[in-house]
């Protein structure tokens, strides 16, 4: 997929389903680090509700998420799909690094608060960066992971 300037986001999954879009938003979003804290502050004395506390924290990143899908296409939000690098073997990890060089990363770093280290993730880490569009039919990234996961939001459909 070639971005606006000409970077490039490598991922065959990518060009398949938003081959048919020409309007897509590349995104970082983060609910920031308090909650992050409170979550490590917990575990040192009562893991139980800084496991809650974490998935709360998870939910919420979600919920910005499903708010600003909401607004990118506020007549067919139900065809807007997102994948973001390193959910599947489809998109590497790696290209976290062109999400933060397309959108600045000193920009990012000041606007949201949110840093790429040098493994390719995000700090804090309820952050979630990626590529939405309308892909016509809703694809979950769900449908090609086969994790055993609590936040599954669709089955498994094969490879
Ligand atoms: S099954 Fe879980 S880990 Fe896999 S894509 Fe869905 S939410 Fe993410």
């Amino acid at each position: 997929m070639i971005l606006e300037g000409g970077k490039i986001l490598s991922s065959k999954l990518l060009a398949e389903k938003f081959k048919c879009t020409h309007e897509v938003a590349v995104y970082i979003v983060t609910i920031g680090s308090d909650l992050e804290k409170r979550v490590a502050e917990l575990g040192v004395r009562d893991l139980y509700r800084s496991f809650i506390l974490d998935n709360i924290g998870t939910y919420a990143l979600r919920q910005v998420f499903e708010y600003m899908r909401k607004d990118f296409g506020p007549n067919n939000s139900e065809r807007i799909s997102k994948i973001s690098p390193g959910v599947s073997t489809y998109w590497g990890i790696e290209q976290q690094k062109i999400i933060f060089d397309f959108l600045g990363k000193e920009k990012v770093r000041e606007s949201v608060g949110v840093i790429l280290n040098e493994h390719y993730v995000m700090v804090p880490k309820k952050s979630v960066s990626g590529v939405m569009g309308d892909t016509i039919n809703l694809f979950h990234e769900c449908q090609i992971c086969e994790k055993n996961c609590e936040y599954r939001k669709a089955p498994f459909s094969g490879k």
